[in-house]
This record gives C-alpha cells, sequence and structure tokens, in this order.
C-alpha cells in the first residue's frame, strides 16, 4: 500500500521541502525521508500509518519554535496547514486544529469579548504550548494553559482517531496534557475562553547600568509577595548586542524589565505597581490599561526566526546571593548574549488539576536562553551548570516548555510519580516508540 499516493508529500531535493521545513528554531535542521503536508486529519492518519508500515520515527512540526533537536530521515507531519480556529460564543469555547498560532486565537476570541490563555507570543503554536502545560500571561489567576482544555482530538501510533475527554478516557486525557508529543498527533484541541477584554499591564524597564540589577531583584520579589493571585509577572534581564540590525538606543545597553499583567481595573492596577515604579528611575514606563489584543505587547517577545538554546529550572524557593551571582555572570561580564527571566508562579499554576503537568508546587521559573551563533550547545551547557550553582538548591526540575533545543535530555522534566504513569501509557499506545522525536518519556 502506498499511504504517500494523493497526499502533499516532499522529499528532499524536491521544491517545497525546504521551504516546509523552515521554522522559528535556525539553530538545526531536521532532514527526514519525507514531509506529510497535512491538512486535515485523514493526512494524519496516512502519515502515521506510512511510519508504522516502516517502522519509522515520526516528528511534528507546527510552527518550529520548540524544536528539541536536528533530525535524519523518519517522517515530519507538518501541520501549519491545519489552522481554523471556531469560537463557540456561548459555550466559551475554542476549536483550534494542530497549525494555530496563538495570534489568530486572540484575535478569533476578541470578536466575542473573550480570551485564551495564550503565552507571551502570538507566533507560538497553541497546541504543542498547551500539551506542555502553557504557561500564559494570565497564568496566577487560571492555572495552565493544559488545565482548561476540554477534549483533545488525536492520532494514535495505531493509525485510530479518537476524541479524548476527562470522562471518555480519563487516563489517556490526564497524560496527553503534559506528555502530549510522546501519545500521538494531536489534530485539534477544544479549549476554555476567558471573558476577559482589557488588563492593566505592560512592561517596567530599567537602565541595568544605572540601576542595580540586584536591588531590582530583591525589590521585584518583596512585591510579589503582597500581589494578589489576579497579577501575574515576571522579571528579564539581557544585554543587547551592538548589531547594525537593533535600533540605536537598543545596542549594547543592559535592560531589566519587569512585565506585568493584572486584570483588575486601571485604578487598583496603579496603586498596585507604585512600589515597582519607586525601584529607580525607569528606561521606559509601558505600565498602562490595555486591550487584550495588545498583550502581546506586554514581552514584545522577537518575532524572528533564529538560533537559540535554552534552559530552565523549576524552583520551590530562591537563593538570593546564587541569583545576584547568575545576573552578575550573564549581564555585560559575560562574553556573550544570554538573557536570564523569573516568572513568579503559585497561585491557580499550584492547584491540582486532573493531567500530567508537572512541578505545581514550584514558586518560580528560572529561565535562561541564548542565541546560538557560533556557539555550541555543550559549552553553553557547562556554563549554565556553573551560573545555576546555588541556584539548584531550590530545584524541582525542568520546565518542558522552556527546554530549547535540549536534544533528548529528560532528567527533571518529570517527577518520577509522572513518569511513570506516562510511561504505561507510551507501552499502551506507542509501543513501537513511533513518537520518540520529542522528549522521550519512556
Ligand atoms: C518566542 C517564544 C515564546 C514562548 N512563550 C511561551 C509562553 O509564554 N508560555 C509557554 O508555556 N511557552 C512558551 N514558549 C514555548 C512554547 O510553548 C513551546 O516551545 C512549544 O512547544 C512551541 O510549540 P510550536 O507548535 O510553536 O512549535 P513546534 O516546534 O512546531 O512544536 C514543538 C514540538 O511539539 C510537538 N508537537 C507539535 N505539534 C504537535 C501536535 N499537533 N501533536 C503532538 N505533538 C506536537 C513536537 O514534538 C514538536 O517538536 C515560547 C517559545 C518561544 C520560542
Amino acid at each position: 500500500m502506498n499511504h504517500t499516493a494523493q497526499r502533499l508529500t516532499f522529499r528532499p531535493g524536491q521544491d517545497g521541502y525546504e521551504d516546509e521545513l523552515a521554522g522559528f528554531q535556525t539553530g538545526f535542521a531536521q532532514r527526514p525521508d519525507v514531509v506529510f503536508a497535512a491538512a486535515g486529519t485523514d493526512d494524519v492518519v496516512a502519515a502515521v500509518a506510512y511510519a508504522a508500515e516502516a517502522g519509522l520515527p515520526i516528528g511534528v512540526q507546527a510552527t518550529g519554535h520548540g524544536l528539541p533537536d536536528a533530525s535524519e530521515g523518519g517522517v515530519l507531519i507538518s501541520t501549519r496547514r491545519m489552522d481554523e480556529v471556531v469560537v463557540d460564543p456561548a459555550a466559551r469555547t475554542a476549536r483550534v486544529g494542530a497549525g494555530v498560532r496563538w495570534g489568530q486565537v486572540v484575535a478569533a476570541a476578541a470578536e466575542h469579548g473573550l480570551a485564551p490563555l495564550n503565552g507571551s507570543a502570538p507566533s507560538v503554536g497553541a497546541v504543542s504550548y498547551t500539551l506542555g502545560g502553557g504557561l500564559g500571561i494570565l497564568a496566577r489567576e487560571f492555572g495552565y494553559a493544559a488545565d482548561h482544555v476540554r477534549s483533545l482530538e488525536l492520532v494514535t501510533a495505531d493509525g485510530a482517531v479518537r476524541r479524548v475527554t476527562a470522562d471518555s478516557e480519563p487516563e489517556l486525557f490526564w497524560g496527553l496534557l503534559g506528555g502530549g508529543a510522546n501519545l500521538g498527533v494531536v489534530t485539534a484541541l477544544e479549549i476554555g475562553l476567558i471573558p476577559v477584554t482589557r488588563l492593566y499591564g505592560g512592561a517596567l524597564t530599567f537602565d541595568g547600568r544605572e540601576v542595580d540589577p540586584a536591588a531590582i531583584l530583591r525589590a521585584y520579589t518583596a512585591w510579589t509577595e503582597t500581589v494578589p493571585d489576579e497579577v501575574t509577572s515576571s522579571v528579564a534581564a539581557l544585554v543587547y548586542p551592538d548589531l547594525p540590525m537593533l535600533p540605536e538606543a537598543l545596542r549594547g545597553s543592559y535592560q531589566v524589565t519587569v512585565r506585568v499583567a493584572y486584570t483588575g481595573g486601571a485604578e487598583e492596577g496603579e496603586r498596585l505597581v507604585a512600589p515597582l515604579r519607586a525601584i529607580g528611575p525607569a528606561l521606559s514606563d509601558g505600565l498602562r490599561e490595555l486591550p487584550y489584543t495588545e498583550s502581546h505587547t506586554i514581552h514584545s517577545d522577537p518575532d524572528f526566526p533564529h538560533a537559540y538554546y535554552g534552559e530552565s529550572r523549576m524552583l520551590e524557593g530562591l537563593d538570593t546571593a546564587a541569583m545576584e551571582r547568575l545576573l552578575a555572570l550573564t549581564g555585560p561580564a559575560a562574553d556573550r548574549m544570554h538573557v536570564v527571566q523569573l516568572n513568579h508562579l503559585g497561585g491557580a499554576l499550584a492547584r491540582p488539576a486532573a493531567n500530567a503537568v508537572p512541578h505545581r508546587d514550584a514558586r518560580w521559573l528560572l529561565r535562561i536562553l541564548s542565541p546560538l551563533d557560533g556557539t555550541d550547545r555543550e559549552s553553553l551547557r557547562e556554563f549554565y551548570a556553573d551560573v545555576l550553582t546555588g541556584v539548584d538548591r531550590h530545584v524541582l526540575g525542568r520546565s518542558l516548555n522552556f527546554t530549547f533545543a535540549s536534544g533528548d535530555r529528560t532528567e527533571g522534566l518529570y517527577d518520577d510519580e509522572t513518569r511513570k504513569r506516562l510511561a504505561g501509557l507510551k507501552a499502551t499506545y506507542d509501543p513501537a516508540n513511533l513518537f520518540r522525536r520529542n522528549y522521550d518519556v519512556r
């Protein structure tokens, strides 16, 4: 049987092969034997059947933001054409296809006075983000995006098309949300939406050469102790490279930015952020009332494809001295650019939910991200191990969504109990481990 017949496929050397593989991460390439450019569930079924028959590993790509590693051979299912979003305003839900980016869902939901639990960047794929938990800009108030999933449609390794809810197949539902890429190709999600149309928040940036970054960190962490769950925030520090493509004001500057999102009123918002404004003179103050459709301006993540490596730590507590050392080693004294970010967790994120999203007791998510401009991952790994000394004292594990280009390293992604339970599901639904081109739970 030829499962590629009448399907849109690309093989190495054919026109369109490179374009189909192009994604946000440019640090390394996937070179599959065949790409199935899926337009719908039938194409995904055909691709899975083809791979199963040939015994080939299956990778999935929507946008390429979360590519774990380079790969050779096998089958790649490209889902970018499965980009339909249908909002049900009465039920406050949306059905999002496997290739949908968050920006589309935000726009479609806003037409009905609703919002999804999207993250910082509109270009990120909604499905994979949610399968990895999904830490959104309102995470402390509403929890992980995964906690709001009503149903998942997927194709498992046996080629079966399934619609899974918490009632129909509770164990598979549990495992897909947190371990999803391991158990099949999710073709669509039905997600809950929230009635939010506006926010108070934005970015407050300090010049890290004028205001001591360690003092900003201390003031920020003390401030987080005082805010309600309706406030979700993070702080980021980076030295911009001196590159001609950057606006002159950014080149070589050391910026420490506090990012805030609050669903309450503007007046109360102003009162809540006053201690942040009191930290010192701001380089820029973008704290304001804003429509939800502008929520991507809170983080202003880069929107151009590039090469990057990144690690994360889910932390129960912060060692202030170790954090200050980390900031000092990754700031202007470093020989290359690093972005350090600290997200305040807790609130609804700590509530138990019927899914495999781990490390719910974490109070902080620490992330380091570095461009891979001629830098090898091994030297960054060694550098990170050094700068994380002391910080790791409070570690629960690593974050699935914020572990970039980490290859096949899976340690710390799950606690032992979750991992064993996921491995059990893997043995049932993917015994030949076709879906091993991700963070493999086996
Ligand atoms: C700039 C930027 C901002 C980000 N912001 C946030 C944020 O605010 N919050 C947050 O939680 N995360 C965030 N992330 C992380 C992001 O959620 C993950 O990297 C996610 O995996 C990206 O999904 P994608 O579809 O865009 O990427 P892809 O690289 O296309 O997919 C990543 C992996 O997911 C798996 N996969 C993709 N589609 C499917 C499918 N249909 N079925 C099964 N498996 C699939 C595959 O294993 C694939 O390798 C951000 C990442 C970047 C680069």
